[in-house]
């Protein structure tokens, strides 16, 4: 405990001047104050940190000791920030998630710190260069893509914004793998992230959580209230460790944390076995521990019922809710008030064991009743759901997890039976609806569906974008709308974080929009890029806009020379599609687009080929290691990007490059040098996206359907600034019905790209068939065939856009001015108010 008392306290709050005080942190900048006391410090961990000398410090060195020069300084704002909250007795919100796909962390901490410039300057005289140094940090790749990225985003928003709010998470040795492309291959190797170790983290190695699997459970007396209970007993055990991430908000002295756990064997190793000379088996054991965190699972969108995957998934829960529950026990508030206190956010089913994990210590540990502890549970918890998709939502069967979680399998039993007596009393005699909704799906194996127990253990739950919310409420979860009402679910739309993915990723354009505006306050009052409309007709400030757009092409350009000695032509238009390759995603979509625009441009006389849009077409993404029809895209496309641009005809008319191992860092220097992203799922499976927020906020026009939060950037940057094709959410169901009666048309455009690819033009066909026949054959349940020609038709209407400058670079300001929605610092307010119940830590002016 701190030395503050709460008096203290508010006579701390009553002499900031009023205007500082939405943040206590303001009082007074705990930041380096010169170049000198950064450098000292920097010599300083150089020589006794490092144990080297400045005459051998190269850049692995100075990154490393100018890291843990703003460690120091972040650790005390950490502390402070910690400390006041505890006093404050403010109720916290943690944030709980499987994946935080953080990517580097050195210029965000300069830049949230607010001293980046100072930081260049010390470097510099110290003899290095700032930009090479940022470079040498590894990317925290502990995620897959876009759910993990929502998480890191939100952390920043939680600090930024000075609400008390924690990230819970595990700390994987091996973060997502890392892609290389051979031969036109992905191959995977793994991504030992923590190689040269982590300035970032501070270990908290006298934090150990106990955490319990298999064994059996016992009905025993209870000697203190003579009743009957429940004991979990004879488990096998291993030890949490806990990670500290400081987190730090832009110029705030705020510093939040993001704690992942690492899994150790317990210290009581076994010495019978070591005794009796089985040596081996008693080091496996320990070995068997330390899997658990050893590597993220690479699938994006998917479930695989693997039983590690869920032996994560309880470790992870059950050392976070033992730590948030120790917490509040050091406040003496009563159960009751446990909710006013904690709020916990499910991000996606995986934690979903956490409100089993909640239930468990209330009843069988603390000896509440079940209803009150029920009461509590789900007071406290709240859910994001993340997809639609079936295979997406996780279902497991009911003997892996009773045999791992014994004890946790009977309360959900209980859950479940209690919830159905529920239904049965509200829809009488309605035996299907019991069955539609039980947690238990009665299969052949039986399997839980961790989607209801989320639903039926919180009492909000929103999906990422408006149509994704409506569907959700229309389809998967229509059943419990009926149970519920309609205020138990809602909508949070995603966002994304100005401060890394404008100012940090785009410096030029953060730079542009400040001088013109007067201030850079929109990087936390996004509002106030509409201001931007006002310079609309100024040709001046359009042609920097221009220009700006046109260095960040030449940045981008430089990489794709150094990463596939492709070159690229940066003065012709950027088409770009990064995320995870996906079916659902549809890059076969685009590719076979580009295939036909390149058979017509062979197909036209070679002295009108001119009127072709020279094009630039980029690709990234990783597919899971088990995807095959996800590895063929991959492999389809390489293959066309060698014979297009290795064809002497081509030239410059159409470039294809595949950008190998996509990830936070290299999404920085793509997002800012787009002409047109695409974001072209089938209509109603991209739950919101949030890349083509952040292409937008950069300045890139979208190509899109009409899917997840693309909905609401047209309505937000307008329909002119937008282009849209394809067929609509509400039209899915019926064209897939059709394909399936074998009702399936293909439009010529696509034929002619069959043929081709058939012919050979790209390599054996073998090799692409199963893409092809998923389209002609298996009822093209992604509906390329159906929306490849408007697909096509918003292509040329963007070519001939693009050639009208004028009227392309005004799109261009007038989606950045129209952004301001998609803050994620917005959807931390919308969390707070509708959904935690949290405040900022001090009053807001
Ligand atoms: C933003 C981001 C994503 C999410 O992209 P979507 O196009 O929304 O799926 C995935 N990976 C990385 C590295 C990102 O930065």
């Amino acid at each position: 405990m701190t030395g503050f008392t709460p008096t203290e306290i508010k006579n701390i709050d009553a002499a900031i001047p009023v205007k500082c005080r939405n943040s206590w942190a303001n009082h007074s900048i705990k930041s380096f104050q010169t170049a000198d006391e950064l450098e000292t410090r920097f010599i300083n961990h150089v020589e006794t940190t490092l144990a080297r000398s400045m005459y051998n410090c190269d850049d692995l060195a100075a990154y490393q000791a100018l890291s843990n020069s703003l460690r120091d300084k972040l650790i005390l704002q950490w502390n402070k920030t910690q400390q006041f909250y505890t006093i404050k007795e403010s109720k916290r919100l943690y944030y709980l998630s499987l994946e935080f796909l953080m990517g580097r962390a050195l210029d965000n901490a300069m830049i949230n710190l607010d001293i980046k410039d100072l930081c260049n300057k010390s470097i510099d005289e110290l003899g290095f260069n700032l930009e090479d140094i940022i470079e040498v940090e590894p990317d925290a790749g502990l995620g897959n893509g876009g759910l993990g990225r929502l998480a890191a985003c939100f952390v920043d928003s939680l600090a930024t914004g000075n609400y008390p709010g924690w990230g819970y998470g595990l700390r994987y040795n091996y973060g997502i793998f890392a892609q290389k492309i051979i031969n036109g291959y992905q191959v995977e190797s793994p991504d030992y992230w923590l190689k040269f170790g982590n300035p970032w983290e501070i270990p908290r190695l006298e934090i150990q959580i106990p955490v319990d699997f298999y064994g059996s459970v016992n009905t025993v007396i209870d000697s203190k209230t003579g009743k009957e209970k429940k004991q979990w007993s004879g488990c096998e055990r291993v030890l949490a460790i806990a990670y500290d991430f400081p987190v730090p908000g832009f110029r705030t002295n705020n510093v939040n944390n993001l704690r992942l756990w690492s899994s150790q064997p317990t210290t009581e190793f076994d010495f019978q076995k070591f005794n009796e000379g089985d040596y081996d088996d008693s080091v496996s054991e320990q070995q068997k521990a330390e899997s658990i965190t050893a590597v993220l699972y690479p699938n994006d969108n998917f479930y695989q019922g693997k039983e590690l995957r869920l032996k994560q998934q309880y470790f992870w829960v059950a050392a976070s809710l033992h730590d948030i529950v120790r917490r509040f026990l050091k406040t003496s508030k009563k159960w009751s008030e446990f909710p006013d206190q904690v709020a916990i956010q499910l991000n996606d089913t995986h934690p979903t064991l956490a409100v089993v994990e909640l239930q468990r210590i209330l009843v069988d540990i603390e000896g509440l009743e079940w209803n009150e502890a029920w009461d509590i549970v789900t007071r406290t918890f709240s859910y994001t759901n993340h997809t639609v998709m079936q295979e997406a939502l996780e279902k497991w069967p009911v003997d892996l997890l009773g045999n791992l979680l014994p004890r946790h399998l009977e309360i959900i039993y209980d859950i479940n039976l209690f919830f159905l007596q529920n239904v049965e009393k509200q829809f009488p005699s309605d035996r299907a609806l019991l069955s539609r909704v039980s947690i238990v799906e009665e299969s052949n194996p039986k399997n839980l569906r961790m989607a209801y127990l989320a639903i039926i253990g919180s009492h909000k739950v929103n999906g990422v974008a408006e149509l994704h919310s409506e569907l959700i409420r229309t389809t998967i979860f229509k059943d419990f709308v009926k149970i519920y009402g309609e205020q138990k679910f809602t909508n949070v739309t995603n966002g994304v974080t100005f401060r890394r993915w404008l100012k940090q990723a785009n410096p030029k354009l953060s730079s542009l929009i400040t001088k013109k505006l007067g201030s850079d306050d929109f990087l936390t009052a996004p509002v106030l890029l509409k201001k931007l409309e006002a310079f609309i007709d100024d040709k001046e400030f359009l042609q920097e806009w221009d220009n700006v757009k046109l260095e960040n092409k030449k940045r981008l350009a430089l990489l794709i020379k150094k990463l596939t000695n492709v070159d690229v032509n940066p003065h012709n238009l950027f088409d770009v599609q990064v995320k995870r390759i996906h079916e659902y995603k549809r890059q076969q979509m685009n590719i076979f687009g580009i295939i036909w625009r390149y058979l017509q441009i062979k197909s036209t006389p070679v002295d009108k080929r001119n009127k072709w849009l020279p094009k630039v077409c980029i690709i990234g993404g990783k597919a899971a290691p088990g995807y095959y029809a996800a590895k063929k895209i991959i492999k389809l496309v390489n293959s066309v990007g060698d014979v297009i641009n290795n064809d002497p005809e081509i030239g410059d008319l159409l470039k294809v490059v595949f950008i190998p191992d996509y990830n936070v860092s290299k999404a920085e220097v793509i997002c800012p040098a787009s002409d047109i992203s695409e974001h072209i799922s089938t209509a109603g499976t991209e739950a919101s996206g949030t890349s083509n927020m952040k292409f937008v906020l950069n300045g890139g026009l979208i190509l899109g359907t009409v899917d997840g939060a693309n909905v609401e950037i047209t309505r937000e940057v307008g329909e002119d600034n937008i282009f849209l094709f394809g067929n609509l959410a509400e039209d899915v169901e019926d064209l897939r019905y059709d394909h399936q009666l074998g009702r399936i048309e293909i439009p010529d455009a696509l034929k002619l790209v069959f043929t081709e690819l058939e012919k050979g033009t790209f390599g054996n066909f073998d090799e692409y068939r199963s893409l092809v026949d998923s389209i002609r054959v298996h009822g093209d349940y992604y509906l390329v065939a159906d929306d490849f020609e408007s697909f096509i038709e918003a292509q040329s209407t963007i070519d001939k856009e693009f050639l009208n400058r004028d009227g392309w670079i005004k799109k261009s300001v007038l989606c950045v001015a129209n952004m301001g929605f998609f803050s994620s610092d917005r959807c931390i307010e919308e969390y707070s108010e509708n959904i935690w119940n949290i405040e900022p830590v001090s009053e807001q002016v």
